[in-house]
């Protein structure tokens, strides 16, 4: 499908809608004064999917899961796994774009409804690195493993060992070695990171984040989406967020934390995102010319946001039985 007609079917920019009745509820967080501002529509969206760009089959993937009756949580690990096994997507799991060692390391994160949270960082020979994350969260007293330690634990744990670098990602790594120039250059377009959040029947919500990070990335580089808060973060007392693009700058702002703090205080997950992005935007003197960054979030009534600073990001929504790809909103529209 060309460009333009792409955008004109999916002319939904964002998917803030704020709820027709919108009353604040506020109930106690304990030991804390602090009080929880949760928008209400009559009728909570459930059970729903949302995913950071063109993820059709995750999503349906997770739907399907959700619609058999499957928690949140089982939900968005099985859709990301089907990215990590995707060997065509050269920025999650198996065909993941190498570091400049020709490395494929892989990064992941997992988050519950009951607050827990698990996370493997530079994995390398692993592909389902999600699945070893939700392990790492249910069966160890830690919430981080990195590494070969990771790689151990994952082995230890029945995975397999695998050469995660195809050949397409190595022909493409060996035509970039020419000239190594090293750009950040966020794929603004296409597949990239998927970050997924899920509601399910009971309305509690989970979130997966996996990547292979940015391509040709210094060897220990570890951005944002494995980081509690950063890439990723749930409380299902609120929502979710998600975030893609130049991990750096995601981490600097704690981006997801962030934006389901927002959505706490009573703003649309639509609002919630672009304030988000406004942090970052709005920093003086940023450039933010040449990087991207768009997220994504839910809230406990099933509203949804999503927000980029430049174009072409989208994101997949699958809700009342309809798994759609639209295009995000964004800020540079200069
Ligand atoms: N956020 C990822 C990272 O910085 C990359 C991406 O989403 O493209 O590692």
């Amino acid at each position: 499908m060309k460009r333009r007609n792409f955008i004109k079917k999916a002319s939904v920019t964002g998917l803030g809608i704020v709820a027709a009745s919108s009353t604040l509820l506020s109930c106690d967080e304990t030991k804390s004064a602090e009080k929880t501002a949760v928008a209400t529509t009559l009728k909570p969206v459930r059970p729903l999917v949302i995913a950071t760009w063109k993820t059709d089959l995750a999503v349906e993937t997770a739907a399907a899961y959700l619609a058999k009756g499957a928690s949140a949580l089982d939900a968005v690990e099985q859709g990301c796994r089907i990215e990590e096994a995707n060997e065509k997507g050269q920025s999650v799991g198996k065909g993941g774009l190498p570091d400049r060692d020709g490395n494929v390391t892989l990064d992941a994160c997992i988050m519950d409804s009951k607050g827990n949270y698990g996370a493997v960082l530079g994995v390398k020979n692993i592909k389902h690195v999600i699945s070893v994350a939700r392990k790492v969260m249910e069966d160890t007293p830690h919430v981080m493993l990195v590494a070969e330690g990771a790689e151990q634990f994952a082995v230890s744990k029945g995975f397999k060992r695998e050469n995660l670098l195809t050949e397409a990602s190595k022909k493409a790594w060996e035509k970039w070695k020419v000239k190594s120039e090293y750009k950040p250059i966020i794929n603004i377009e296409n597949h990239d990171t998927i970050g997924m959040l899920a509601v399910d029947k009971n309305g509690n919500i989970s979130g997966a984040c996996t990547t292979s990070g940015l391509a040709y990335k210094l060897p220990g580089r570890v951005g944002d989406s494995p980081i509690i808060g950063g890439g990723l973060f749930v409380d299902n007392e609120v929502g979710g967020a998600s975030a893609t693009g130049l991990g750096e700058e995601v981490l600097k702002t704690v981006g997801s934390f962030l934006i389901v703090e927002l959505m706490r205080q009573g703003k649309s997950p639509q609002e919630a995102c672009e304030i988000a992005i406004g942090r970052i935007v709005n920093k003086p003197g940023k450039d933010f010319k040449n990087f991207q960054v768009g997220y994504i979030a839910v809230n406990k009534q099933g509203e949804t946001g999503a927000y980029s600073i430049h174009q072409w990001f989208s994101y997949n929504i699958f809700k009342n039985g309809e798994n759609k790809n639209l295009q995000s909103d964004y800020f540079n529209k200069a």
